[in-house]
């Protein structure tokens, strides 16, 4: 970003034509910069460290599949976000873009709102990042993103789900017992478990706009946009099973401890009328429901169900 305070985005793309619409309809609200070819490109991001880039594909020379790996390769370039700009339009090309690591996709011939739109959510999100490494948005004790950060990305993923007809995912966990496990080993231990645990949902958290996040003391919670109830299910049963297969030693490595967690699962597809708070709190009534049926498990409304509340 400039001094100004206006992000700049990079188109990449071969064709002047596609640069220049893109170009108009981008530089009222950022600072366009363009290049016609990936080694064009890659001059353009070494020296002026865009915020967002477009990329075609289909060019001459380096493809955009291989400057998109060539970007998430360096260490310099990997958080960039990169949205892929395509005729490329069959579902293994899409699929192939998300695998490398763009975070959206858009076909040939393009609509110029959506453009836009898109544009402007995946800076939002740059944006967000960045507050959360400026005001230090991330729990100290485990190390991922803390209540607050957590309340300002679902604001905005909710926001683009209700625009963009998406589904959106909210998985809801609390230790089991941890008030036993902390009387037997100690706080600190208590703390140690934490950490381990946080480790685990993180890992789970794999897509790019996947968040993790302490909700506070032992509450934890994973936010995924674009993931349904089918999805977000497994992701909770992997995260389940993956802590009670969890071997947790001691400080003093005398004594390996081992706990569950419990899991309440919402997903849905929000319309205009939908409330944010509800879906929280029905995810956090569903947590209740699996502690209720006996802990180590995970609860969700039954898929197709009209509303996360209903
Ligand atoms: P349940 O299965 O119903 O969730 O039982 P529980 O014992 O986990 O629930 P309860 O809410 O009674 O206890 C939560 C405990 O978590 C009590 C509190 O001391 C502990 N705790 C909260 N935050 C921390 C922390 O940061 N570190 C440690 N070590 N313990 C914490
Ligand atoms: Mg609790
Ligand atoms: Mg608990």
């Amino acid at each position: 970003m400039e001094a100004g305070g206006k992000f700049t985005v990079l188109v990449i793309d071969d064709e002047k034509a596609n640069l220049m619409v893109l170009n108009r309809i981008l530089s009222p609200d950022y600072t366009v910069l363009t290049a016609r070819s990936s080694e064009e490109g890659l001059s353009r991001i070494a020296g002026e460290k865009p915020d967002l880039i477009l990329l075609d594909i289909i060019m001459p020379g380096m493809n955009g599949f291989e400057l998109l790996k060539t970007l998430k390769a360096s260490p310099d370039t990997r958080s960039i976000p990169v949205i892929i700009i395509t005729g490329l339009d069959n579902e293994s090309d899409e699929e192939k873009g998300f695998m490398l690591g763009a975070v959206d996709y858009i076909t040939k011939p393009f609509r110029n709102a959506i453009v836009i739109a898109r544009v402007r959510t995946h800076l939002q999100i740059v944006n967000q990042i960045r507050m959360i490494e400026r005001l230090g948005l991330v729990d100290p004790l485990t190390d991922i993103s803390n209540r607050r950060c957590f309340d300002e990305r679902i604001a905005v993923e909710w926001r683009r789900a209700q625009r963009d007809k998406m589904p959106i995912a909210f998985i809801m966990m609390d230790v089991d017992r941890f008030k036993t496990y902390n009387d037997t080993y100690g706080h600190p231990q208590g703390d140690v478990l934490l950490k381990c645990l946080a480790r685990i949902f993180a890992a789970a958290a794999r897509r790019p706009g996947d968040l993790a996040v302490r909700l506070g003391g032992e509450e934890f919670g994973v936010l995924m946009p674009e993931t349904d109830l089918k999805g977000a299910l497994e992701v909770a049963e992997e995260i389940r099973a993956g802590v009670e297969a969890a071997r947790i030693p001691t400080v003093d490595r005398r004594t390996i401890t081992s706990v569950t967690i419990s899991i309440g699962v919402v997903a849905l597809v929000p319309d205009e009328h939908a409330v944010m708070a509800e879906f929280i709190t029905r995810a956090d009534e569903l947590l209740y429901a699996a502690k209720e049926g006996g802990r180590n498990r995970v609860c969700s409304d039954p898929a197709g169900s009209a509303s996360p509340t209903g």
